[in-house]
């Protein structure tokens, strides 16, 4: 846990979907082309999202056939399921080459929509609360996987007002894409997505959170909290037997220190396991002194799992008490409950939902 794992993808190198713009610049280089044609390789594939070599129209025949005798290509992932919630919510599931599946999910508030997105397929931080923990670990997602996800449900016309990594999978087990990721989708010369509306959640990987504290980017950070002592965070949450409760506040305030940025706890609350008003006090000690928000999420069932959600009474009491110590609290309710694409719901449930026709 907490290290990065090799793709599963041969020839990922060669993917050119799969390249930041300098990326782009020393591999035209290396391939002697000109030195603009990257800035056209990364237009065609990230603004115009064209499929092939071929058609990146303004590069000479002869440097276009030159990259596909190389092996080069541009990767695509394939869509293979959509289902709807009646509230609005859309899930999308995607297919790797070897038809290992991962799920994103469109949730809309108003007139916002907030794309969730996954970093990996599966997971193997295996928090006792989430479907994804339960199904394990399967891949880590290429940058160009990432961001494809955020291409495909684009073009099918639902637009993405907000970017969340809190799909399958700990994105800081899988750093160096999802920083790729976000450097593709933010480049101004291909979608230029602001980097403040891309938020990265983990589940408190201290290394993590200060490699992007280092990174220079702008980006929100949301940590999963769900418990404040470190005997309760590790029965829900084995991390917490690696990364004990104080390095992970440590990692926090130097995060903090370097960015002045304000972070968001998510606090998924769940019935006679942390939600009394004993717990809320201890979360407010815990929050002391760091700039930040706290979500409050109702949990979500899934089947197998050994916990319910909170009721709404108790819920709203558990904010009170935050809200009456100063600390800025929202309550998030289920979304996409039927089509299994709440909190905590993604994966191993595709074919028990209604598909979307
Ligand atoms: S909550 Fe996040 S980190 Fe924990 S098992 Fe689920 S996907 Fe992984």
């Amino acid at each position: 846990m907490g290290q990065t794992v090799p793709c599963i993808l041969d020839g990922m190198d060669k993917d050119l979907k799969n390249k930041t713009l300098p990326e782009l610049k020393q591999l035209v280089t290396q391939e002697q082309g000109r030195a603009f044609d990257a800035k056209y390789i990364f237009s065609f594939i990230h603004e115009k999202h064209i499929g092939a070599i071929e058609e990146i129209s303004p590069l000479p025949k002869s440097f276009r056939h030159r990259l596909v005798e190389a092996g080069y290509r541009i990767s695509s992932l394939d869509l293979v399921e959509r289902f709807v919630d009646p509230d609005g919510t859309l899930k999308f599931v995607f297919a790797l080459p070897d038809d290992t599946r991962f799920e994103a999910v469109l949730l809309r508030d108003g007139d916002r929509n907030t794309l969730c997105i996954s970093s990996q397929a599966g997971c193997k931080m295996a928090c006792g609360f989430c479907a994804t923990g339960a199904m394990g670990y399967l891949a880590n997602l290429t940058g160009a996987q990432i961001v494809d996800q955020v291409y495909q449900i684009t073009r099918a016309g639902h637009t993405a007002h907000n970017i969340v990594y809190m799909g399958m999978g700990e994105p800081f087990d899988n750093t160096q894409e999802v920083l790729r990721s976000v450097r593709i989708l933010n480049d101004p010369t291909g979608q230029h997505i602001g980097q403040r509306r891309i938020t990265v959640s983990t589940c408190g990987l201290p290394e993590g959170i200060r490699q992007l504290a280092e990174s220079r980017l702008q980006l929100r950070l949301a940590v999963s909290l769900h418990a404040c002592n470190d005997r309760a965070r590790s029965e829900l949450m084995p991390i917490n037997n690696r990364h004990r409760l104080s390095d992970l506040l440590d990692a926090i305030r130097a995060y903090q220190k370097k960015t002045g940025r304000r972070i968001t706890f998510e606090y998924c609350l769940m019935k006679d396991i942390n939600d009394s008003t004993r717990d809320a006090r201890e979360l407010v000690r815990v929050v002391k002194g760091i700039k930040a928000n706290v979500n409050l999420i109702e949990f979500n069932e899934f089947p197998g799992c050994n916990y319910q959600p909170s009721d709404k009474a108790t819920m709203h009491l558990f904010a009170s008490v935050l809200q009456e110590a100063g600390v800025e609290t929202v309550i998030r309710f289920k979304r996409g409950q039927s089509i299994k694409a709440a909190c905590g719901q993604l994966g191993a449930t595709w074919l028990q939902a209604d598909r979307l026709v």
